[in-house]
């Protein structure tokens, strides 16, 4: 999913409030970042093939423009995805996350 204006304001806004100064790279300590324009997810992992039915866990990524180290924030902390996940695209997961609380 691509962030719109609105929304690519709205998580700067947010990591001005989250994120202390000075937020210098981890890797090469220069303050250079671009925010993607995009929200990614990550899924689990299983050596045997791919995991159907997983919840997933959606970012956003902001890329160190001198390094390319990237660090990544949650799209729900951000506001950007809703905490639980629609019924129609993760029934399975849906399921899943519940049995865990
Ligand atoms: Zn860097």
């Amino acid at each position: 999913m691509f962030l719109d204006d609105e929304q690519a304001a709205q998580v700067i806004q947010k990591l001005d409030d989250l994120w202390p100064e000075p937020r210098e790279c981890p890797a090469c300590g220069k303050r250079d970042w671009t925010l993607a324009n995009q929200i990614f997810e990550l899924s689990g992992f299983d050596p045997g093939g791919v995991i159907h039915g997983v919840p997933v866990f959606p970012v956003i990524a902001l890329t160190c423009n001198h390094c390319g180290k990237a660090h990544f924030f949650s799209a729900i902390t951000m506001g950007l995805v809703p905490r639980e996940p629609t019924e129609e695209k993760d029934a399975g997961a849906k399921a899943d996350h519940h049995d865990k609380q």
